[in-house]
C-alpha cells in the first residue's frame, strides 16, 4: 500500500481514545486475472481507530473500482466495490483469531487487512451480465453482439448421424427420380 504505517502511539494504552484517519492509496498485485484492483486504481476510505486494552481496534469503509473479466464473453468491465472492515491489531496477535499485527514502535501496517477485506470482494467467475451469452464454441464470435450468424451447434453424439443425413437425402432423391423415370418406361 503507498498509504505509509499508521502511527498510534498517541493512542496506545489510553483505552478510550480514538481518531479518524482518511485513507487514499493503491494496491500492488491484488486478485486473479479474471478479477483484480489495477496497482494504480486509488482506493479510498475513511478509517476509525480506537484504543482498547487489546491494542487498536480499526474500523471502516474503503472504495474503490474493480476490473472484471468475464468468464464467458472475456470482455473487460470495470465494477465500484465498497467494503467494511473491523479488525484488532495487537501486540501478541492470537493465530486461531482473525488479529493483525501491531508494533508499539513502529504502528499499524493496514496492507493485509485491506487485501484481505477486499479479496473476498472479488468475485471468482465475474459476468459481465447475468445472462452473458458467451462465444459462440464454433466461429468465437461474441453471441451477446451478434457476431455469430447463429450456426446449428451440434452435439458430437449426433455427429455421426448428421453426416449420413445428405446421404439419406440423396437416397429419397434418388428414389424419386427412378419412380418418374420408371413410369414413362412402365407405359412404353
Ligand atoms: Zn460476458
Ligand atoms: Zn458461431
Amino acid at each position: 500500500m503507498t498509504v505509509a504505517t499508521i502511527d498510534v502511539r498517541d493512542l496506545l494504552g489510553r483505552p478510550g481514545a480514538s481518531r479518524e484517519l482518511p485513507i487514499s492509496g493503491t494496491l500492488e498485485g491484488l486478485g486473479s486475472e479474471l478479477a483484480r484492483v489495477p496497482d494504480d486504481a486509488p482506493i479510498q476510505g475513511e478509517l476509525l481507530l480506537e484504543s482498547v486494552v487489546e491494542g487498536i481496534l480499526v474500523s471502516g469503509r474503503l472504495e474503490g473500482t474493480m476490473t472484471l473479466r468475464c468468464a464467458r464473453c472475456l470482455a473487460d468491465f470495470e465494477q465500484p466495490f465498497r467494503v467494511e472492515v473491523h479488525e484488532l491489531f495487537t501486540e501478541r496477535p492470537d493465530d486461531e483469531s482473525d488479529e493483525y499485527p501491531l508494533d508499539p514502535e513502529l504502528g499499524i501496517d493496514p496492507d493485509q487487512m485491506f487485501r484481505d477485506a477486499i479479496g473476498v470482494e472479488l468475485p471468482f467467475s465475474p459476468l459481465c451480465r447475468p445472462d452473458c451469452q458467451g462465444l459462440c464454441e464454433i466461429c468465437g464470435g461474441n453471441r451477446n453482439l451478434g457476431e455469430c450468424p447463429g450456426h446449428e451447434q451440434i452435439d458430437p453424439r449426433f455427429a455421426v448421424l448428421s453426416d449420413l443425413l445428405p446421404a439419406l437425402a440423396e437416397l429419397e432423391v434418388g428414389d424419386a427420380d427412378d419412380t418418374t423415370a420408371d413410369d414413362p418406361h412402365g407405359r412404353n
